[in-house]
């Protein structure tokens, strides 16, 4: 009776801590878990050393290579190294691991599905030098950033403040038995946590975000508008969107939005640029600056003899917008030369009588009296003509509309 035992081990503790039984399955061993933790979870007033052991005592029979110490050599073993040490888990993780981790099958940790945050647009107001010459802006955002005290969680125990009651949904889903072997699965409002899906005492709640999980935090982005950039371009900065438990976060996202120059325009890599010219400009030669979106003075100036007639457009190589990534080549700069003529009234019979001489002779012939007698008489008078087309429009939308009465409403 009293022969020499071995050195006595305690190979029992981690099934009387599960209420398991020596030769428990898996399974069986995951629904003691399962009861017992959340029985002893320490958001619910539970004893935080009892939650400790519990999670130790699954994390090692759960494993088979653990167990397996454990039943032969005891706990004593598995503390001094063999098997990677039991305790080696913070308790929490096991615990959300074991509800975050959709159930009982599989049994693969990680993979918790995450939502993806939503990225945040802006619009970024560039003036046409800027894409001519690049640019950067800085521009003082603020966002959302996970508490960095408590890592999001919201709590000052680091314990997931998500309801274990209804994994964060909110609500539960009952069994109710109406009739022999029948029964009647019922959706209700999760208990635990009142339907909010979360769980965060005040006891526990994280000192600096307040349960909040987030704090708001000030940056400065510093966007590089580079040159040739597009209107409606986008500039992207991965993953600096609110950051939110759980969430992948989003981009924040810059559209350039051109403002509109008053001298050039812009389509693709070319610049349009209109000048007026006087009419002794047009016909006897002119010469001028043009201020550049660098702030270069370009000499713009006719050849000998030429007469630039209104509408008449010349083009210029490597003038126009930088190619973007490749500024250095340039597309091209296009002016469209406008004519401005003397008002009425200006030249007196005598002057026309000299520039008659000058200008090249009429193309109408002189009429005689009797094809005169032969036309009729005419008023004309002057006019804006895009106001006219402007209103022959308006008038034509107005008569389809009448045109086609209460189609819409026939559809509905
Ligand atoms: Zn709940
Ligand atoms: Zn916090």
């Amino acid at each position: 009776m009293f022969g020499r035992s071995p050195r006595k081990i305690n190979n029992t503790r981690y099934y009387e801590v599960l209420g398991v039984t020596k030769n428990a399955s898996l399974d069986e061993l995951k629904k003691a878990y399962m009861n017992t933790a959340t029985k002893n979870h320490p958001h619910y007033g539970g004893d935080p050393q009892k939650f400790k052991e519990l999670a130790q005592a699954y994390e090692v029979l759960s494993d088979p290579e653990k167990r397996d110490i454990y039943d032969q050599y005891g706990e004593d073993a598995l503390k001094e190294g063999m098997g990677g040490g039991a305790g080696a888990h913070n308790p929490f993780d096991i615990f959300e691991q074991f509800f975050g981790g959709g159930g009982f099958g599989g049994g693969s940790s990680g993979g918790r599905r995450q939502k993806h945050g939503e990225d945040v647009v802006h619009t970024l107001k560039v003036s046409l030098e800027d894409l001519y010459n690049g640019t950067f802006k800085k521009l003082s955002l603020s966002r959302n950033r996970l508490c960095p005290k408590c890592s999001g969680k919201g709590t000052k125990s680091g314990a997931s403040a998500t309801c274990y009651g209804c994994q964060g949904s909110g609500m539960r889903v009952g069994v109710r038995l109406i009739g022999p072997g029948m029964i009647q699965r019922m959706l209700h409002v999760c208990t635990v946590c009142e339907g909010t899906g979360e769980v965060i005492i005040d006891k526990d709640k994280c000192s600096q975000c307040k349960r909040n999980k987030v704090t708001q935090e000030k940056k400065v982005l510093e966007v590089f508008v580079e040159k040739g950039m597009q209107h409606g371009e986008k500039i992207v900065f991965p993953g600096e969107a609110d950051e939110a438990p759980d969430t992948v976060t989003g981009d924040i996202v810059f559209v350039l939005e051109l403002k509109e120059h008053p001298k050039f325009k812009r389509k693709y890599d070319d610049l349009y640029v209109e000048h007026t010219l006087s009419l002794t400009e047009s016909l006897c030669g002119f010469q001028f600056a043009l201020t550049h979106l660098d702030g270069r003075e370009l000499l713009i100036k006719s050849n000998p003899g030429e007469v630039i007639k209104p509408g008449q457009s010349k083009a210029i190589n490597d003038e126009g917008m930088p190619h973007h990534q490749r500024p250095f080549m340039k597309g091209r700069l296009y002016i469209k030369f406008n004519v401005e003529f003397p008002d009425s009234g200006v030249l007196s019979p005598d002057q026309c009588r000299h520039l008659e001489a000058i200008l090249p002779p009429r193309t109408s012939t002189r009429m005689t009296d009797m094809e005169l007698d032969e036309c009729e008489e005419t008023t004309i008078y002057d006019v804006n003509i895009e106001d006219e087309m402007r209103r022959k429009q308006q008038q034509e939308a107005y008569e389809d509309e009448v045109a086609r009465p209460s189609v819409q409403c026939a559809q509905q």
